[in-house]
């Protein structure tokens, strides 16, 4: 009965693991949840007003496809102020979250047997979302060693005629890695080479930054008409459940969008829309103070993790995970099961700890796992506690010597 586009499809291991947990504690299990991708915080308040003033208002009704003009005219000017770049109205398209803003592109560009190159590790949804379009995902792999981040060598060796899309996040989600302007310059000296290529630049963790100025390849004039930004309120504003994302495109990829939409969903919730143009308005301790809290929990999770034997990690520049290199763990006992990968190491920890983590399988590398810490400090050390307990149980695998 099912179609085999949908049987096909690889589900979200995220929201896996979250309806997991809510299974779990539905049994009355204390379960740790780290496996989030939300911030624990509330809306900030300014924001929360003009969602009611606007149902006060009368705001309920449908509206424009890609969003009220006015709301992306505020996009506009957050772009100009934040990034110095310069949009009409006609190229901001709203919808129901980045998700949704990366699948009407996707759709929009890919035909059967296109493909779209994506450095692992990658977001979950890229993969999925270019398999429904029928297009090919070109997957580049990265180290530690090099900050989870690509080279232009390794970029051009990925590029064949086929190639039409190029998709990454920055800030990364899993790994926080950020590319510096000087390193989106080295991707765009690569991109002049090939124009038919278009770049997706998914920024949804602009401003969970812990390193400085977010940079975009879209500043780069050689590359104009060819980059498309997908951002959103769900991360840098907690607001995760309201569902908005946008893009800032080139017209004709816009209007494609705009299409999809109109046959999709019509347009994302009017109250959210509204709401938009407090958020954009406002760059203030709201946002602030919750970047700040971020990072005194990373600094709290790398105090804990630094203590873990045999695990490997960056230092993510931003985001709010870790994604270290559980490896060492690989091939150890316990009761008789042997752990063999990234996933029977979650499994392991959310059935023997009850806390939840994502293998990094998800992610495009299955030596590592990913840990949130949108969560607040009593909740992560209650979970390294047991995490550590956990590890320690294990009977270990002979190591030359710990890494
Ligand atoms: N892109 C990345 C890298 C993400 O991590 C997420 C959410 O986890 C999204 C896009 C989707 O965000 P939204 O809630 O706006 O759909």
């Amino acid at each position: 009965m099912i179609s085999n586009r949908i049987q096909n499809l690889i589900e979200s291991e995220t929201l896996l693991m979250a309806a997991t947990c809510r299974e779990m504690r539905s049994r009355g299990i204390d379960v740790v949840d780290l496996s989030l991708g939300e911030p624990d915080f509330d809306t900030p308040i300014h924001i929360r007003d003009a969602a009611k003033l606007a149902i006060d208002e009368g705001y309920t009704h449908y509206t424009p496809v890609g969003g009220y003009v006015d709301v992306r005219e505020s996009i506009i000017k957050k772009l100009k102020r934040d990034n110095d770049l310069d949009y009409t109205f006609e190229q901001i398209i709203l919808s129901t979250g980045a998700k949704q803003s990366i699948a009407n592109v996707v759709l929009s560009l890919l035909d059967e047997g296109d493909e779209a190159i994506i450095p692992a590790p990658y977001w979950i949804s890229y993969l999925a979302q270019v398999q429904l379009a029928g297009g090919v995902s070109v997957v580049i792999p990265t180290q530690l060693e090099s900050g989870y981040k690509i080279t232009a060598t390794q970029l051009e060796a990925a590029i064949t005629p086929k190639s039409k899309l190029f998709i990454f996040s920055t800030p990364c989600n899993p790994s926080g890695a950020i590319y510096s302007h000087e390193e989106l310059a080295d991707l765009v000296a690569v991109f002049e080479k090939y124009p038919n290529i278009i770049i997706i630049s998914d920024e949804i963790y602009e401003y969970i930054n812990y390193v400085g100025k977010h940079s975009s390849i879209a500043a780069f004039s050689q590359l104009k008409d060819r980059v498309v930004i997908v951002n959103g309120l769900s991360k840098g504003f907690a607001m995760t459940g309201w569902r908005l994302g946008y893009i800032a495109a080139p017209i004709d990829i816009a209007r494609a969008c705009s299409k999809i939409q109109g046959q999709f969903t019509s347009a994302t919730c009017s109250i959210t829309q509204r709401a938009t143009i407090a958020a954009m308005s406002t760059f203030d301790s709201s946002i602030t103070s919750m970047v700040e809290e971020f990072k005194k929990r990373k600094k709290y999770v790398e105090s804990r993790l630094k203590n873990i034997p045999g695990l490997r990690y960056n230092d993510p520049d931003g985001a709010f995970y870790f994604f270290p290199d559980v490896s060492y763990y690989f091939n150890s006992i316990y009761q008789n099961k042997i752990i063999k990968d990234s996933t029977d190491l979650v499994l392991y920890i959310l059935e023997n700890a009850n806390v939840a983590l994502v293998s990094g399988k998800a992610f495009g590398n299955d030596n590592c796992i990913r840990i949130s810490y949108a969560t607040n400090e009593e909740k992560l050390k209650e979970a390294f506690n047991r995490i550590d307990i956990a590890l320690q149980a294990l009977t270990l695998p002979e190591h030359e010597s710990i890494a």
